[in-house]
């Protein structure tokens, strides 16, 4: 059976300070992706165990822990990568000329972003996503890990709304924490992103 890995941080647990101190970063993933990690292969084991014992009595749960991990797991590892030492400041030209087709302006994006995050009731997600088979930009409210995500959207640029994010920096002072993300945002990861091909499930648009 497939084993998940806990993927290493693409830069050392500092390399974001100020913006996101190595504390609270080390926290982060070192004990809640990695506990992810470890419920996303415990689903699997567990469904795998329900398969041969015939005993799907509590499917609903382990269906739930599965979708739960897993995209705690995806989004997470997105997370990392939505982050740079070397990030911030302006989008490069292309992200910028998207956005602005999509958007309206780099400016607008960024206020409607910034309002989904902020608006997340509980534990949540704010993602820039596309809808493969239009290929259309969207932002997102992600609830808990796996709601609210429209069926088959790719997230390209995600920022953690849970309060384990942060908290031990930020306190309640969220919005300190969604500035603190553009100053560090990986504009070339999601340069790459966007210049990806969606994978459309039909033509149809
Ligand atoms: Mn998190």
């Amino acid at each position: 059976m497939h084993q998940y890995k806990l993927p290493e941080l693409p830069y050392g647990t500092d390399a974001l300070e100020p913006h996101y101190n190595a504390e609270p970063l080390e926290l982060h993933h070192q004990k809640h992706h990695a506990a992810y990690v470890k419920g996303l292969n415990q689903a699997l084991a567990d469904l795998q165990e329900a398969r041969d014992k015939d005993l799907f009595r509590f499917i609903r749960q382990l269906e739930k822990d599965l979708a739960f991990n897993l995209c705690g797991h995806r989004l997470h590892s997105l997370l990392w990568n939505s982050l740079s030492p070397n990030g911030g400041g302006t989008p490069p030209e292309s992200v910028a000329d998207r956005l602005d087709q999509e958007f309206g302006s780099v400016d607008a994006f960024r206020k409607h972003f910034n309002a989904a995050a902020m608006g997340i009731q509980g534990s949540g997600w704010v993602s820039l996503s596309r809808e493969p088979n239009s290929g259309i930009l969207l932002i997102e409210q992600i609830y808990d890990h796996q709601n609210n995500l429209g069926a088959g959207n790719e997230p390209l640029l995600v920022l953690d709304m849970w309060e384990h994010a942060f908290y031990l920096q930020y306190r309640n002072e969220k919005l300190k924490w969604v500035n603190a993300f553009w100053d560090v945002v990986n504009w070339q990861h999601l340069e790459q992103a966007i210049g990806s091909e969606p994978m459309r499930h039909s033509e149809a648009a």
